[in-house]
């Protein structure tokens, strides 16, 4: 029989149980369930068992068309199979059991090996091809890049890994690529504003953080009138009238008191920030702007608009390219900066949360406490990542 015919049978079902809830099954030729699909779904979770059931499907249609089964395939065999996964192939109608379909990227091959390690455990402990199972069933020590994640909390002893997942991508941007593409941002499109992106701003405060910034959440000076701390600083505050749209997700409490923002959540500003702001602030802000927005587009139909969170994503895709270091994003500075304060506080984590505004603040605070911005420690590691620490 054509092999494509073959594929063919095998297809996701939804099924709509008694008490309203969705499901996703895979069903064959004939309409009858696979049950070990089937088995292994109704143990995800409701939202991951669709995107399970395309992956398994796929799977299948795969084994099929190699002629394997779940019984004998081998980690070997899987490991081809993920290759192939997120191969360009060049044939005509794409990979043979999966026509026209597009390579999948970094994220599609995680997901899709999460859930063939989970199907294969799954089949282990029912007594299906235990070899594999436990050829999967592999943990590692923790990575250093692991404990930097260990800012979710957890102490870490070992790691469960996965064989069958892809090699991770750079999460931050390498110190070398930053400085290459600082120097690009900075020689080259100063005067767009790109400046800012190798300045420490949006290292400090993320890429759309920094598009929601007005010029009163700056505190750069000692002794400001806010009290909140001693350094110069920025607040960054929640507001939904802003007229680029920019939104913060933080949301801590924030007031306008004394002619001053009081509040927020705030970060150190480097010196290097400091200065970047005035240099841009006296040779590039325009004089009337009504909106007070911080960031300002200073050329073009939009000269002297507010930067959109878009467009400063637009404005580093051209950098990122002349620099050749793929795709970047404003959030990627972010973790650069986190990661590098972590290193520069030996790991401690709660000084790099603090620095970077760590998104799973949260956890980190109920396991490690609060650290005040004032700490000798918290000082001395931002300046060391500052490059103003002699
Ligand atoms: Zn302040």
């Amino acid at each position: 029989m054509d092999a494509r015919l073959v594929v063919d049978q095998l297809r996701v079902q939804e099924i709509v149980r008694g008490d309203g809830r969705v499901c996703y099954t895979v069903v064959d030729a004939d309409c009858s369930v696979v049950a070990e699909a089937d088995g292994f779904l109704r143990t995800c979770r409701a939202g991951m068992d669709r995107t399970y059931a395309y992956v398994l499907v796929d799977h299948l249609r795969w084994l099929r068309f190699a002629g394997l089964d779940t019984g004998s395939v081998s980690l070997e065999d899987l490991r081809h199979y993920m290759a192939a996964l997120g191969a360009d192939y060049p044939g005509p109608f794409g990979l043979p059991w999966r026509e026209n379909k597009r390579p999948y990227g970094h994220s599609a091959l995680k997901t899709a090996a999460a859930c063939l390690k989970g199907f294969y455990l799954y089949l282990g402990i029912h007594g299906v091809n235990p070899a594999l199972a436990e050829a999967l069933r592999v943990t590692r020590l923790p990575t250093r890049a692991d404990r930097r994640r260990a800012m979710l909390g957890h102490v870490l002893h070992s790691m469960p890994t996965n064989p069958l997942a892809p090699a991770s991508g750079c999460a931050g941007i390498r110190r070398c690529c930053r400085r290459a593409l600082g120097r690009c941002c900075w020689g080259r499109c100063r005067a767009r504003g790109t400046g800012w992106w190798s300045r420490g701003w949006p290292t400090a405060v993320s890429g759309s953080v920094s598009c929601g910034l007005r010029l009163v959440d700056l505190h750069l000076r000692e002794q400001a009138a806010c009290g909140q701390c001693r350094g110069p600083h920025v607040h960054i505050c929640h507001r939904e009238d802003n007229a680029n749209r920019a939104r913060v997700k933080t949301k801590t409490p924030w007031t306008w008191q004394d002619n001053a923002v009081c509040g927020g959540t705030v970060r150190r500003a480097s010196p290097a920030m400091i200065h970047t702001y005035f240099e841009y602030i006296t040779t590039q802000y325009p004089a009337q702007s009504v909106h007070g927005m911080l960031l300002v587009s200073l050329h073009g139909p939009s000269q002297g608009q507010p930067w959109t969170t878009a467009a400063a994503r637009g404005m580093l895709r051209p950098a990122a390219a002349r620099v050749e270091i793929g795709r970047v994003v404003p959030h990627a500075f972010r973790h650069s900066f986190a990661t590098a304060v972590l290193d520069a506080a030996r790991g401690n984590a709660v000084i790099a949360r603090e620095a970077g505004g760590w998104a799973s603040a949260v956890t980190v605070e109920q396991v490690y406490g609060h650290v005040d911005v004032h700490d000798p420690v918290f000082t001395a590691a931002l300046e060391k990542v500052w490059g103003t620490r002699p």
